[in-house]
C-alpha cells in the first residue's frame, strides 16, 4: 500500500515510517493507502529545516517573495482540478464542491500576491524636532499550522501563503485522514521557486503536534479544528511562550423571520445545511424558526432533501457526498438516535440509505429534525454531519438570545426582507460572521475570518490583514540623525519637544 510521506527541507522523507496511519476512499468504504505518522525525531528535522530556511528567506527581497507566490498562484490554478480529486478521494466531497474550496484557499494566495504593499510601515516624520518616527513589520521565524480534515487545501492556505509571503518558514501538520492534497499543493510550492525548507509538511497526530508546541525553536502556532482541541492548543502554546491562534468548531444559527422569501430560506437550509455532508465549521445546524415561519418552511425544505442526490463525490450527478470515517458515521448516526431518545421529531431520516455499487461507503442521508429544543443534545452539540435542527422560536428576541447564550459564534444568518430588522440583528448578535440573506458568510481573502466564543481561542483572526499581523511583529523606531546641539545628560524620561 502506498505510503503518504513528509516533506521535509524540499524533499521528500524516505526513511521508512515507525508508525502510520490509514487512509481511506470513504465512498467505497475501503482503505487506500497509509500515512507516515511523525515521531520526535521527524518533528526535529522538520524544524530544523525551517529554521536554517529562515535566515535566507527573510533576507529574500519582497518583491522576489511576490513573483514566487504569483509563480504558484498560477500553478495552483493550472493544477485545480489534480488537487480537488485528490480532495475528493481521501475526503469524499463532490468535485465541484472540493473545487470551490481549492478557489477559495486560491483566492489567499491572490491576496498575498500584494504582500509589498500589505507590509508597507507608517512614518511620522519630525515627531520632536530632528526626530522621526517609522515602524514596519517582520517576520517571527519558524512558525506551525494544524488543520483540520474537512478543508484539506483551503484552511493550510488560510494560513501557509500568509505566513510564508511575510517571510517566515512554515511547517503544516496536516489532517491525517486526508493527507494527499497538502503534498501536491508543496510540491507546487517548490516549482514555482520556494526555496528548501521554507514549506514543510509533517504528518502525524497528537505526538507530532506536542511536538511542535513544545519545540523552542517554533514561535507562532495556527490551529484550525474542534474545539476541545483548539482550547489545548491555545493553553499549551500560550504556556510555551508562543503566539498562538486556535480556531474551534461552531453551531451556526439560521434565523428565519416570518416575513422572509421562504423558497429563498428553504434553499440556503438545505445548501448549508447537508452541502458537504454538513462537515463544515460553517455548515448551518440550527434552524431558528420564527413565529408562524416554521410551518411555512419545514415543507418546502423536506421537498427539497427528497430531491437530493447523495452518491460518491467523483460521480458528478451527486449533490452530497460520503462522511469522512466510519467511525465519524456511526458517531453522527448516533446523534440521530439521541434525538429520537430525547423527543424531537425525526421528520426527514437518512439513516439506511444504500448507494447502488457503494454499499460500503460511509454514507448517510440528510436527516431533519423539528420541535427540537435547547436541552438536546443535537442542539447541544457539534454533530458535524448532515443532520438539521429546526428549534421554533415565539419571537425575535427569544431567538437573538437563543445564539447569544450558545457557546460557540462561529457563524449565523438571518432571512427577512425587513431592513431594520436585519440591521439589529448584525447590531446585536454575538457571533464573528453575519450572513443576511445568505447562509455561509464566509469573508474573501482580503477580510479575515474569525469566529467568537468558542469558536476562536486567541487575538487574531486568521488569513487578511488580521493574517499579516499575526505573522509579523511590529518594530518602532526612532531617529535623530546628526544634531549639532549635544544636549548633555539627561535621565529623565525622553519628551517631545
Ligand atoms: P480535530 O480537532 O479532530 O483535528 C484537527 C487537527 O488537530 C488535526 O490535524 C489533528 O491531527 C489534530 N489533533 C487531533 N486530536 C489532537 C490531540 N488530542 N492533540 C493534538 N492534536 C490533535 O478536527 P477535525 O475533526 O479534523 O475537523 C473538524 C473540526 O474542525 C470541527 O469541529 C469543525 O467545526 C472545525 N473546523 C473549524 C473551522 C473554523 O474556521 N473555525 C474550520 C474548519 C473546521
Amino acid at each position: 500500500m502506498s505510503v503518504v510521506k513528509h516533506w521535509i527541507g524540499g524533499r521528500l522523507l524516505e526513511d521508512p515510517p515507525e508508525r502510520t496511519g490509514p487512509v481511506f476512499d470513504p465512498a467505497r468504504g475501503h482503505q487506500t493507502g497509509e500515512v507516515a505518522m511523525a515521531g520526535p525525531t521527524e518533528v526535529e528535522l522538520a524544524v530544523d529545516a525551517a529554521a536554517r530556511a529562515f535566515g535566507e528567506w527573510r533576507d529574500t527581497s519582497v518583491v522576489r517573495r511576490q513573483r514566487i507566490l504569483f509563480a504558484f498562484r498560477q500553478l495552483v490554478n493550472d493544477h485545480r482540478h489534480d488537487l480537488a480529486k485528490l480532495i475528493t478521494a481521501e475526503h469524499g466531497k463532490t468535485m465541484d464542491d472540493a473545487l470551490g474550496e481549492v478557489q477559495r484557499g486560491l483566492e489567499v494566495i491572490e491576496y498575498v500576491c500584494g504582500i509589498p504593499q500589505l507590509l508597507k510601515g507608517e512614518i511620522s516624520e519630525q515627531v520632536s524636532t530632528g526626530v522621526d518616527t517609522y515602524s514596519f513589520r517582520q517576520p517571527l521565524g519558524v512558525v506551525a499550522g494544524i488543520t483540520p480534515f474537512n478543508f484539506p487545501v483551503m484552511v493550510p492556505m488560510w494560513m501557509y501563503p500568509v505566513a510564508i509571503a511575510c517571510g517566515n518558514t512554515f511547517i503544516l501538520k496536516p489532517s491525517e485522514k486526508d493527507p494527499s492534497p497538502s503534498m501536491l499543493a508543496a510540491e507546487l510550492f517548490s516549482e514555482a521557486g520556494l526555496p528548501d525548507g521554507v514549506l514543510n509538511v509533517l504528518h502525524g497526530d497528537k505526538v507530532a503536534v506536542d511536538g511542535l508546541l513544545e519545540h523552542p525553536e517554533v514561535a507562532a502556532v495556527s490551529f484550525v479544528g474542534s474545539t476541545p482541541i483548539a482550547r489545548y492548543i491555545y493553553e499549551t502554546a500560550a504556556r510555551n511562550g508562543k503566539r498562538v491562534q486556535a480556531l474551534g468548531g461552531a453551531k451556526n444559527h439560521m434565523v428565519v423571520l416570518p416575513d422572509a422569501d421562504m423558497d429563498l430560506a428553504a434553499d440556503a437550509a438545505v445548501s448549508a445545511g447537508y452541502g458537504s455532508a454538513g462537515e463544515r465549521c460553517m455548515a448551518i445546524s440550527v434552524v431558528v424558526a420564527v413565529g408562524d415561519a416554521a410551518d411555512r418552511l419545514i415543507p418546502r425544505v423536506t421537498d427539497r432533501i427528497d430531491r437530493l442526490r447523495v452518491g460518491p463525490g467523483a460521480n458528478d450527478q451527486s449533490e452530497m457526498g460520503p462522511l469522512v470515517t466510519a467511525e465519524h458515521l456511526g458517531r453522527v448516526a448516533g446523534y440521530v438516535e439521541q434525538g429520537l431518545s430525547e423527543g424531537a421529531d425525526l421528520v426527514a431520516d437518512g439513516r439506511g440509505l444504500a448507494v447502488e455499487g457503494y454499499e460500503d461507503g460511509f454514507f448517510l442521508g440528510p436527516c431533519l429534525f423539528d420541535q427540537v429544543n435547547p436541552a438536546m443534545s443535537i442542539y447541544q452539540d457539534e454533530i458535524f454531519g448532515p443532520v438539521l435542527s429546526v428549534v421554533r422560536a415565539d419571537s425575535y428576541t427569544e431567538a437573538i438570545d437563543l445564539i447569544n447564550a450558545n457557546p460557540y459564534g462561529n457563524g449565523t444568518a438571518v432571512f427577512t426582507n425587513d431592513g431594520g430588522a436585519a440591521r439589529k440583528f448584525q447590531r446585536e448578535i454575538a457571533v464573528g460572521m453575519v450572513g443576511i440573506n445568505l447562509p455561509i458568510p464566509v469573508p474573501l481573502s482580503f477580510y479575515s475570518f474569525g469566529g467568537w466564543k468558542e469558536s476562536l481561542f486567541g487575538g487574531h483572526a486568521i488569513y487578511g490583514p488580521e493574517g499579516v499581523n499575526f505573522y509579523t511583529r511590529q518594530k518602532v523606531v526612532i531617529s535623530r540623525w546628526p544634531d549639532p546641539i549635544h544636549r548633555g545628560v539627561d535621565l529623565g524620561f525622553p519628551k517631545s519637544d
